[in-house]
């Protein structure tokens, strides 16, 4: 007998469990991925032996941490790389990509991004968003470009291969590999792949920098396993695995990464420094639960895909698509569905169900913007989470899911709302 815990209509439970049939091959794609991605991370913790000794913490300066300095190897085996820093020092997301652009880039060196307008924070770092921010890489002289994406949403190659050989002073090739909020397709590694060979065999010697944020342990391999040169991160998405409560990463080349981390301390000293505060052990199984709790959050997606697919929804991606990250857009067509769905969502998380999110003028945006996100680590988008301008076609972009059990339960709630405001067609 199934017991009942939330007031969830029949016809949307007989609705979720032919959507779970709908899934059963991306289901079979997201577990076998998840199993081996687990085997690679778990290898690497054994080859680099990781032990009690690993968690102990340190203060000051840090010197001589060797869990910080065995972190760094376990990550970077993970992410088949030859290098990499992952600390709790980087704030956010946007934080560690500054610290990689900053670490490379110097004056009168130009950054082509080929992925059309970067992710808003990334913006106010490069020094084009609308209200101008101090310290961006403009003001040291860096220079920006950028090639439009094509009408289907992929890379513009020979317009990419036309400004390499113009323009001498672009220094690095930047690649966003999820579709943040946008509608357009996430990058596999396999088109990642394309963009980074087309790049070096105009210029061999360009760096190739990839936003992986969205896109840990969601395919087989990494970026940097395909031709790019240096890859950064949040800890609060995929690679915290949920359990990291802070932090970034840098990864890739050797000496790239060295470079960085001389921008992440100092000139000097670079990775020398940096105390733990008692954030190796987190960090580490983190990283431990990323595949699992990645393959999850991929779960919840595809089930939201097919349940709002079902309900008469446009979707992108498509339930059963392959998927190059966590992100799943549902188009809700009017400003109340999308209230609604964003509302139900967080009524259906663990923590702070009882607030009740309204859109908002928030700033640097030109629509109001809701935010569902009811995480045990404030913004965390791992865990189950929904964001959504309002304006055309009113859609949401939703993420994580920490189980499925919880994710699928927390759409449900979300579709449940809709359906209490009179919103769904059933
Ligand atoms: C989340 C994200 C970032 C970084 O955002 P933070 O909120 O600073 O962690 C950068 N690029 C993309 C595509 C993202 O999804």
């Amino acid at each position: 007998m199934q017991r009942k815990f939330f007031d969830i209509d029949d016809r949307l439970l007989d609705l979720a469990a032919q959507t779970e049939s709908d899934i059963k091959s991306a289901f079979e794609r997201i577990e076998s991925n998840a199993f081996q991605n687990q085997q690679k991370v778990l290898a690497s913790f054994i080859n680099n032996n990781v032990g009690e000794s690993s968690f102990t913490s340190s203060t000051g300066y840090g010197y001589g941490d060797v869990g910080r300095e065995k972190l760094d190897k376990v990550f970077a085996d993970a992410m088949e790389c030859e290098d990499a820093i992952i600390r709790h020092n980087f704030m956010c997301g946007t934080h560690a990509l500054t610290v990689a652009l900053f670490g490379v880039l110097r004056p009168n060196d130009t950054m082509l991004c080929v992925t059309g307008m970067p992710y808003d924070t990334i913006q106010s770092v490069i020094g084009i968003s609308k209200q101008p921010a101090s310290g961006s890489l403009a003001e040291f002289g860096i220079k920006f470009d950028k090639v439009d994406l094509l009408e289907d949403g992929g890379v513009d190659l020979d317009e990419m291969r036309r400004r390499l050989k113009s323009d001498s002073s672009i220094k690095m090739v930047y690649i966003q590999r999820s579709r943040g909020y946008t509608l357009r397709p996430s990058l596999t590694v396999e088109k990642i792949e394309e963009i980074c060979k087309a790049a070096k065999e105009v210029k061999p010697e360009v760096i190739v920098m990839v936003d992986n944020c969205y896109g840990e342990f969601v395919q087989l391999t990494e970026p940097c396993c395909h031709g790019a040169d240096l890859m950064a991160g949040s800890l609060i998405k995929n690679a915290g695995g949920g359990i990291a409560s802070t932090g970034g990463y840098i990864a890739g080349r050797s000496d790239l990464v060295e470079m960085c981390s001389y921008r992440l301390s100092t000139p000097g000293t670079g990775r020398e420094v940096g105390c733990t505060l008692g954030h190796s052990r987190e960090m580490y199984m983190g990283l431990f639960s990323a595949p699992h709790v990645v393959g999850e959050a991929l779960k919840t997606a595809a089930f939201c895909a097919g349940l709002f697919s079902r309900l008469g929804y446009g979707v992108t991606p498509q339930p059963n698509d392959e998927r190059a990250d966590i992100i799943q857009s549902v188009m809700l067509r009017n400003p109340e569905s999308l209230i609604a769905f964003c509302q139900g969502v967080q009524s259906g998380s663990p923590v702070d169900s009882m607030a009740l999110p309204e859109p908002w003028d928030m700033p640097g945006y030109d629509n109001q913007i809701i935010m569902a996100s009811g995480s045990f680590t404030l913004g965390s988008s791992i865990e189950l989470s929904a964001d959504a301008p309002l304006r055309e076609p009113y859609a949401a972009w939703m993420q994580g899911g920490l189980n499925y059990a919880a994710g699928k339960t927390g759409i449900l709630i979300a579709a449940q709302r809709m359906l209490d405001k009179g919103l769904l067609e059933m």
